[in-house]
């Protein structure tokens, strides 16, 4: 096994499938300048870590964490930045 076979992170496009279930349009796409660095990056650029116990989304500049999701049966759990709290959205199609 090697980097290459089992990367350390996913691109941010990994965050597609559960942060498409609450938001309308591709969060992929959303345009982010990174207050640590000052990097600018689209959230399809954040290094991703995970899955378990949720995805963490790193600035590819600096690491300084964009963003946490961690979903659960019924819910889906966002954290912007590396504090202040989450929101909690309901996954309604989602009820295992
Ligand atoms: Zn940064």
């Amino acid at each position: 096994m090697n980097e290459q076979e089992h990367p350390l992170y996913l691109d941010g496009n990994a965050l597609a499938g559960p942060l498409g279930e609450i938001f309308t349009t591709d969060p992929t796409t959303a345009w982010r300048l990174c207050p640590s660095c000052r990097l600018p990056a689209t959230m399809a650029q954040l290094h991703v870590y995970g899955p378990e116990p949720g995805l963490t989304a790193r600035c590819p500049g600096c690491a300084a964490i964009a963003l946490r999701v961690v979903t659960q049966p019924g819910y889906l759990w966002l954290q912007l930045g590396s504090g202040a709290g989450a929101f909690r959205f309901a996954r309604p199609h989602i009820t295992s």
